[in-house]
Order: C-alpha cells, then structure tokens, then sequence
C-alpha cells in the first residue's frame, strides 16, 4: 500500500523550494509526499526575489524552476502565515511526518566599532532588501544624500550594494528594482564608492564572474590598485601553485585593474588589507577611520597606522545570522543542527543550516542530502488532520493567489521594459491574491 507522508518546509526561499524538489525526486509507488510551504510574505521566492540583485535577472531565472516544483501534484503554498504569528513549531511537529526550516539568514552581522549606529551607517541586510523591494523596508529611509559612500566587505554581497550605488541608474529602468529605491537612485549624490576588505585580494570572498563584469560597467570607472594584485599573485605563488578558483579571482581583479578608465564621474574603488576602527560624524556619519593591515604568512596583522575616507555612507556587508525562531536552539548564528537533523522530525537546510556560504545552486545538493536523511527517519504517516482546517480564518495567498501577484507584477512592468513592476505593500498584495 501506498504511504502519503506529509512534510511542512517552513521558507519559501531556494532552500526550501529545493527541499520540495528533492521530495518529488524520492517518490515511488510505495512512497507519497505532500508538501506544505509555509511561507510569511505573500510572495515566495525568497532571496530570489529580495537578495539577488536587480541588474541580475539571469539568476533570477531558477523561478521557473520554483513554479514548476510548485504546480507539481502534492504541493500547497501558505503564503502569508508567518511561523509564530499564525503557526506554532509545536502545531507543524504535531500535524507533519516531518518539518523543515528553510528559513535563512536575514540578520546582517554587525561590525562592533564605535560610530556604528550613526544615521547614515547601514547593514546590507537593510540596503538589499530595501531596492528589492522587500515589503519590510518599504518604508525605510536611506539616505543617499552623499558624495562619497563606503562598503564593508569583500563578499558578493558588498560587491552588489557598491555595484548598485556605483552604476548609473539608468541602467537599472528596465530592472525589478523597487519604484522607491530606483527614484532614490536616481536623485542619489552618491559619486565615489569605496568597497573596503580587511584581508589581501587573495583572500577575497568575491566571485570571478562578479568581478568580470565590472569593466562592462560604461558610466563607472573601476579603480582597483595593480601593485596590490601582483603582490597578492607573488604571495599566493610563494605557498606552491594557485588553486584554480583563486587563480581566476586574480586574473579577474588584474583585469579589473588593467581595464581603461574613461574619466566617469561615478567610481567605484577597492581597497583590500584595511580594517574598520571607528565611524565617526557629528550626529551622521562624516568619516570612517580604517587600520591598515599586512599579510604575515598565513595570516593578517594590523600595521599601526590608519587612514581616513570622508563620507556620508557606511554599508556593512559582512555577512549574516539567522533570525531565531521559538522552539529551535541556536548557534553561531545558524539552527543547532547535525546534517541537518534538529530534533525529533524536525530538520533544517539553507543557510538556516550552515550559514551564509555559497551560491542559489549550492541548496540543491545541500537540501538534496538532508532529504535524504529525513526519508530515511520515516516510518508510518502520522495522517493528521488538514492543517487548513486549522488555518481557515487566516488569509493565505495561495499558489493560485501568488500566481495573480506574479501575472499583476509582470504586466505592470512590460510597458516600461521592467520584467515586473514589484508590489511592497502586503495588503494590496493580499487584494490582489484574493480577487
Ligand atoms: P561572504 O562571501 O562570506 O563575505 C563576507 C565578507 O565580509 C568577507 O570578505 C569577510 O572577510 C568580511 N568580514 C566578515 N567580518 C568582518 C569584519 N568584522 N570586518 C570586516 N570585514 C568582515 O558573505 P556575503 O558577501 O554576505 O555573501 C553571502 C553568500 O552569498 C556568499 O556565498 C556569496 O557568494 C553569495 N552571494 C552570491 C552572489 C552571486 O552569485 N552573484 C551575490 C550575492 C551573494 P574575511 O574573509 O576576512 O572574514
């Protein structure tokens, strides 16, 4: 006889949907799953739709993969019902064979230096959610009002929010970025832009492609000193042959070095081996102050001596923890976990599981190998009751509703050249869902 087991994925971000996929993968004759994905904004997609920035739409092509798992046969969306506010962990583990957190990292980590809560010092977990369009920060202030702005960071993530200040915002009119964000843009005194790194160039967590394509850049200059490149390659090379990831990291930079520079007002500049000390600023950010750094062998030490960039703008990009959850144990900024085991029936992926490391793709196995252990706990189906029946007065934008936002966001976006025109604000969403 067929077994139906039912698995809640609470999240609805590429970790989740890749949990979803997973499941369908492993189904058989024998072995059946429903799938409920609770999730509490009213659009899914998670940092698909608020993490990936908006001059990338190519990434942003893996939603078809999303919606396709999502029209599979056993799978419901929760849209709009938050874990905590509308559900409880304890009702999921009760009503579900097994539960799956797929809920990320949305905290962004914080520098602990004097200056830090200055108005004009922002996390990137503020800065990317706020021109994605995330219903959160559709209100949020951010001051662009600056001629020189500053990242922390040598992620991907910093180099998006320095991409995003640096680039002219024409560039960004046939994008999805938010309405708010693109005026703000647009009136932005933002003209210099540093992104700062603590370590070497070598060290640097940014990825080759990223680094590729800031010479195709046409209104923004690209600044990034040779002489630290080759030092860097001398260092690397003195510890045996260059692995090929870093290799391409190097070849990119020296490109990005090499590359003319047209005399754009608008620049962007790296500075590697500089270490953030204190912002400072009469009630607003004015200046940053940053210890500059040596390598020394394996590692990197402060020299002594600073330096100072004069700016309006701090973005601290320097990685995520996950928001904590009732009911789940914490550690390091990630949900306690082993392999992805949690407890009883309850299991967790994503950067929710081993934080905020590699790319969208890097879910799939990730999900695909957590899943694998969860069949392998299952024993019987528990066949609880629907927990619709539970959820009856709550408004849930179901796959049906979300299908509307999406169709409503799209069409509203074909006339400017956009491939959607996002909606911020929960309630219209809601509307749009349910009529
Ligand atoms: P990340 O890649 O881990 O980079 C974090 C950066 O912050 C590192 O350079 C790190 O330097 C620095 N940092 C950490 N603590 C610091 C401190 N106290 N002071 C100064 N610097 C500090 O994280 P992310 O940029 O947030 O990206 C998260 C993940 O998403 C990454 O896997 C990234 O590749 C991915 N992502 C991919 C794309 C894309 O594919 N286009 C876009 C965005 C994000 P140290 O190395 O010295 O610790």
């Amino acid at each position: 006889m067929t077994k139906r087991f039912s698995i809640a994925i609470v999240g609805a971000g590429p970790a989740g949907y890749f949990t979803a996929q997973a499941l369908q993968n492993l189904q058989t004759d024998d072995r059946k799953f429903s799938i409920d994905m609770f999730e509490r904004l009213p659009t899914p997609w998670g940092l698909v739709r608020s993490g990936v920035a908006p001059d990338h739409p190519k990434i942003k092509t893996v939603s078809k993969v999303f919606e396709k798992i999502a029209t599979t046969e056993g799978f419901r969306l929760f849209g709009n019902i938050e874990l905590g506010r509308d559900i409880s962990l304890g009702d999921l583990k009760e009503n579900y064979d097994a539960v799956v957190i797929a809920t990320g990292s949305s905290q962004g980590k914080k520098l602990g230096i004097p200056g830090e809560d200055l108005p004009g010092s922002y996390s990137a977990a503020e800065i990317v959610p706020w021109y994605n369009g995330h219903p959160d920060f559709a209100n949020f202030k951010v001051d662009l009002n600056s001629e020189t702005a500053v990242v922390i960071g040598a992620g991907n993530v910093a180099m998006d929010v320095g991409r995003m200040f640096a680039l002219d915002p024409h560039e960004l009119d046939t994008t999805d970025t938010a309405d708010h964000a693109l005026a703000a843009l647009h009136a932005s005194s933002i003209r210099k832009t540093f992104i700062c790194g603590r370590r070497g160039p070598e060290h640097a967590a940014f990825t080759s492609p990223e680094l590729r394509e800031l010479p195709k850049l046409e209104h923004t200059d690209v600044f990034l000193d040779p002489s630290a490149i080759s030092e860097a390659q001398a260092r690397a090379e003195m510890k045996g042959e260059i692995e090929k990831d870093l290799r391409n990291n190097l070849e990119a930079m020296k490109t990005v070095a090499e590359a003319e520079k047209k005399g754009n007002a608008r620049s962007l500049t790296f500075r590697f081996l500089s270490t953030p000390l204190e912002i400072r600023g009469n009630g607003k950010v004015e200046e940053i102050i940053f210890g500059i750094n040596k390598v020394d062998g394996d590692t990197v030490v402060a020299t002594g001596e600073t330096y100072t960039i004069k700016c309006g703008i701090v973005v601290t990009a320097i990685g995520y923890e996950a928001l904590h959850l009732d009911g789940l144990p914490y550690e390091k900024g990630r949900v306690l976990n082993n392999d992805g085991r949690v407890s009883e029936n309850v299991y967790v992926v994503g950067w929710a599981k081993r934080g905020p490391s590699g790319v969208i793709g890097t879910n799939k196995s990730d999900a695909s190998a957590v899943v694998e252990l969860l069949v392998s706990d299952l024993k019987n189906p528990k066949n609880s009751p629907d927990i619709a029946n539970q959820l009856r007065d709550k408004q849930i934008v179901d796959q049906s509703g979300w299908t509307k936002i999406n169709a409503r966001e799209v069409s509203e976006g074909e006339s400017s050249g956009k491939p959607r025109r996002k909606m911020v604000d929960i309630s219209e969403m809601i509307l749009t869902a349910t009529n």
